[in-house]
């Protein structure tokens, strides 16, 4: 299998990887046939902000890929296939403590190892260039070159293009294998569905599949919608992240104590003059509430940073579900012990950005091409004990 192209493919999951994978694979000539336990998008894809960002990437194997991912999202704008679905903008990274400045300085320094085009703003230059912020703010750094993207648009796009249908409400509920280690396809409510190879892209879903619950671990998040307030709205020269998101993006080790939960703030100008705001961290609660205490604090944190905040309404709150791995990376590759099933899931809160290119990379490694982006660090063999496969 590894040299030769398949001819038929399962992928379990319809959010953005999922999405992106059957798209790629079905490009290549694959029948694919896209199982979904809800409907497109149901899940984190549907409850994301949208960041297409290498702003807030930690340095290493995860800001080089999502450098990738935002290439490629320009790439498929130029295409055609995201004409109109991605707005081009920048990240600004802003501090206004001693804590958040050293922090800032640190990341931009990495980012611009990273070949990263940035500027370090501060004084005059800073209110010039970013007017609503306020007279607290220390410093930001203008991560050029970023954009923003609705993941239920992309889906729908990345869906429609080729005609892709989704069976909807039909999850998998367990890999079918050989004796020989191969996998021979899935088992569902409706009967056992076969095919030349199984991805999995299920998101939290995925836990269950691959046994391993105690490594995937489902992060919520909550986020605000404000009404329309277009001349606010315009003196933002792009979304405004505090310095503080950068270190609520940690990842826990084994066996360490449920964290508190985490508040990063991200203010971010959509098209329709609205603002999206959040958001939280929280490795515990129902992915489908908000509380008080959340909306509040971040409101009161976004207050504090755009101070003209105050005078636009909030109109609704949502809430959706993270999937992070205990180490921070997500799983991309070969699931160990089966050579013909594959899995992409654990993207926390990147996977908008890099599910288009994750969803490329899969289809080549399906196919046996060489990967547009370095998998070593994200092999899902490092957690090989708990695979349903060892
Ligand atoms: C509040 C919030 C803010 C975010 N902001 C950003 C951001 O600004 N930028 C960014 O890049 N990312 C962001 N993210 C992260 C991003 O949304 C996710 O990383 C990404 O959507 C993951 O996509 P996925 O396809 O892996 O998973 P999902 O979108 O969760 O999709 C998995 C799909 O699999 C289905 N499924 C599950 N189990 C099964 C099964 N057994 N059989 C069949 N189907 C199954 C589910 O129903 C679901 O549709 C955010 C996420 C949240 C929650």
């Amino acid at each position: 299998m590894r040299s030769s192209i398949p001819q038929t493919a399962i992928v379990i999951g319809s959010g953005i990887v999922g999405a992106a994978i059957a798209y790629f694979l079905t490009r290549r000539g694959i029948r694919v046939q896209l199982l979904e336990a809800s409907a497109p998008a149901a899940e984190a894809t549907g409850a994301a902000d949208g960041a297409v960002s290498v702003a807030s990437k930690r340095p290493g194997p995860m800001m080089v890929a999502a450098i990738a991912g935002v290439a490629l999202y320009r790439e498929l704008e130029h295409e055609g296939l995201f004409a109109g679905l991605f707005k081009s903008r920048s990240t600004f990274i802003v501090a206004t403590s001693d804590e958040e400045c050293a922090v800032l300085e640190a990341h931009a320094d990495a980012l611009e190892q990273a070949g990263v085009r940035i500027e370090r703003l501060t004084g005059g230059a800073l209110f010039e260039v970013l007017p609503a912020l306020s007279p607290s703010t220390r410093l930001a750094v203008q991560v050029h070159g970023e954009g923003h993207a609705i993941g239920y648009q992309i889906v729908h796009r990345l869906l429609t293009a080729d005609g892709i249908v989704v069976d909807r409400h039909t999850p998998a509920n367990a890999l079918l294998r050989d004796a020989n280690g191969r996998a021979l396809g899935v088992e569902t409510h409706k009967g056992q569905i076969k095919a030349d190879v199984v991805v999995i892209a299920a998101g939290t879903g995925s836990a269950t599949l691959l046994g391993l619950a105690d490594i995937l671990i489902p992060r919520k998040g909550q986020l605000l919608v404000t009404e329309r307030a277009p001349r606010l709205n315009a003196a933002f020269a792009g979304s405004i992240m505090s310095g503080r998101y950068l270190m609520s993006k940690g990842n826990r080790k084994p066996g360490a104590p449920t964290p508190a939960r985490g508040l990063g703030l991200v203010i971010d100008p959509l098209v329709t003059g609205q603002f999206l705001i959040g958001g939280t961290r929280e490795d515990h609660g129902d992915r489908r509430t908000n509380d008080i205490g959340a909306v509040s604090h971040i409101l009161a944190d976004a207050v504090a940073l755009v101070p003209q905040l105050v005078h636009v309404r909030l109109l609704r709150s949502f809430a959706g579900n993270r999937t992070a791995v205990l180490d921070g990376l997500p799983l991309i590759g070969r699931v160990p012990g089966l050579d013909n099933a594959f899995v992409a899931t654990g993207f926390e809160g990147d996977g908008i950005c890099l599910g288009p290119i994750v969803g490329r990379t899969v289809a080549e490694l399906v196919c046996g091409e060489a990967p547009s982006i370095d998998l070593v660090p994200f092999d899902p063999a490092r957690f090989k004990s708990g695979m349903v496969a060892a």
